[in-house]
């Protein structure tokens, strides 16, 4: 490979994004806004035009969590609430899709609940291949089970994928000691072991995610979103964020 080459492959070939439902909300609010959604469909498929196969997992936090209604409302059961929760990430996979098919993408929703009339079921060797096609996948529904995160759908589907990645997008550069919203002295951490993060109780992802990726060597790097650019930074494998492995 000639080094013009080397600059514009990218590392990785197949990459699993985390995107928090938050990413799809203006700052502070909740819902989809179309703005942002466009922003980051654009940052996807220049990652996809870099020549990475990019499976996104959405999360739904920006409308709905399960846990929100935990003891708070003995009418809804906890369960319910998760599957409504689940619910929650279709209606922004939905969302993602038209704006990445707006600008010239191919895309799949596939659901790990079925949902014969908006979205293809979630089976696994389905999603590769769409993937070897360059379509984006966008998976909807987290892992189709409750009382967990879409981090572990995400860390669950890198893994069953083959990703050599989970890029967990956010709104903070890295991981940090603190929150650098509330502590601007927070000590920010270029490089993490799963082990760590761990021990330390670092805010990451959720635990399950974690111990699915360290059992599984599945590396993690999480990252800004806002900074425009970053996702395909990140697929080229630049320096950026926190790199967990
Ligand atoms: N959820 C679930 N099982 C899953 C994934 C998600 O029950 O496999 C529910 C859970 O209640 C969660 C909600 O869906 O709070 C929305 O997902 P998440 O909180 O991960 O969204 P994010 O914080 O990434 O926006």
């Amino acid at each position: 490979m000639t080094a013009a080459a080397a600059e514009t492959n990218p590392i990785y070939r197949r990459v699993v994004l985390k995107l928090s439902g938050e990413s799809l909300s203006r700052a502070g609010e909740h819902g989809i806004n179309m703005e942002e959604v466009a922003d980051i469909s654009r940052q996807i498929k220049l990652a996809v035009e870099q020549g990475c196969q990019v499976a996104v997992v959405c999360g739904g936090g920006n409308i709905l969590r399960g846990a929100q209604f935990k003891e708070k409302n003995v009418a809804i059961h906890e369960a319910t609430a998760h599957y409504m929760g689940m619910l929650a990430t279709v209606i922004n996979a939905l969302a993602l899709q038209d704006a990445l098919e707006c600008i010239g993408c191919q895309t799949r929703v596939m659901s790990a609940i079925r949902m014969d009339g908006v979205a293809e079921p979630y089976i696994r060797r389905r999603a590769s291949r769409h993937l070897e096609k360059g379509r984006i996948v966008i998976l909807a529904a987290g892992t189709g089970s409750p009382y967990v995160t879409t981090d572990t759908a995400a860390a669950q589907r890198a893994m069953e994928l083959e990703a050599d990645i989970l890029l967990k997008a956010t709104r903070v550069d890295g991981v940090y000691s603190e929150d650098p919203e509330k502590n601007p002295h927070a000590v920010f951490y270029p490089e993490l072991d799963f082990q760590t993060v761990i021990e330390q109780g670092l805010r990451v992802m959720d635990s399950t995610a974690i111990s699915h990726c360290m059992e599984n060597k599945m590396p993690v790097l999480v990252f800004n979103y806002k900074t425009n650019g970053n996702i395909v930074r990140a697929v080229q494998g630049e320096k950026l964020g926190t790199r967990i492995s």
